[in-house]
């Protein structure tokens, strides 16, 4: 059955969705996105993808056309006309088609973009058993050069990473900063225990600031966990007690080796067991 997206107004069969070949968001990765779940027919966290989603816009000059709640809307009417309870969805807004050049002033007709789709789960082994995760040799985008906390259509940097990650035959790859401190994994935040204490790194540390990792935060400090950010180097992680990752997607995974380390005990540890019970207690309530 065809996809019905979402386009500026409207809802239109997959294969209508379509944008122009000189839309900057295609030309020069101009552009924003955001990607959401929903769980029996709830998105998670809905106001807080969107509140990112303006101030990514926002740092980057795009002036989103429509309203947060015309968003809002037309992300229940994807997910509806698609017959999706349980989904994934992808928020886009290009900066619209131009002449060729850089110029955003010479773009008209920014593209709000929303796909509903099913979600493509990682295997239950992998949080059954945990991940093996490498460290990258690209380094995070330095923050004076593009901040990580925008979630722009650039995402080269973390595809670069992702490609090494996957020549090594692991589905995530470890992410350092231009410091050598540990930043983020390609498409998910990283949490470390220590002492029985929860550490990840803090946003100058080049990170997007997921969302995941802020209800997994706040989660933590319910169960009682103390939860800090830190700055964190490789040996943090590799003399770590636990180490697991969040993301909208993966929700939170254990990570078991990081470079042929074994960490803590080799599978997942109490506490991270405990934050993947909490979490999907959470988005399912
Ligand atoms: N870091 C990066 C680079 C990401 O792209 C993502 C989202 N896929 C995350 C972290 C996790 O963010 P969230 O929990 O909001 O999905």
């Amino acid at each position: 059955m065809p996809r019905i997206v979402f386009m500026n107004d409207r809802l239109v069969p997959e294969d209508q969705a379509r944008v122009s070949v000189f839309d900057h968001g295609l030309l020069y990765g101009d552009g924003v996105f955001e990607g959401l779940r929903s769980y029996q027919g709830h998105v998670f966290r809905l106001k807080a993808h969107l509140d990112r989603l303006w101030e990514s816009a926002r740092a980057i000059c795009l002036e989103i056309p429509l309203s947060p709640e015309a968003i809002a809307q037309a992300v229940s009417d994807t997910l509806a006309a698609n017959h999706l309870l349980d989904g994934y969805v992808r928020l886009v807004v290009t900066r619209g088609a131009g002449s060729l050049g850089l110029d955003p002033s010479r773009t008209k007709n920014p593209q709000v973009i929303v796909i509903a789709d099913t979600i493509s789960l990682y295997p239950s082994e992998y949080y059954e058993k945990g991940l093996r995760i490498v460290t990258a040799a690209t380094q995070r985008t330095h923050s004076a050069a593009l901040s990580p906390r925008i979630k722009s259509l650039n995402y080269l940097n973390n595809i670069m990473a992702k490609l090494e990650g996957l020549q090594a035959g692991c589905v995530e790859a470890l992410m350092l900063n231009h410091k050598g401190e540990v930043a983020e994994c390609t498409g998910d935040n990283i949490f470390l225990v220590r002492a029985g204490s929860l550490l990840t790194p803090p946003p100058d540390a080049g990170i997007l600031e997921g969302i995941t990792r802020h209800a997994v935060m706040e989660l933590a400090h319910k169960a009682g966990i103390v939860v800090r950010e830190a700055t964190l180097v490789r040996h943090d992680l590799y003399t770590a007690e636990e180490c697991f990752l969040t993301g909208t997607a993966a929700e939170v995974i254990p990570v078991v080796t990081i470079d042929g380390r074994t960490i803590g005990s080799g599978s997942p540890g109490p506490i991270t067991t405990r934050l993947i019970k909490d979490f999907y207690a959470l988005v399912r309530s």
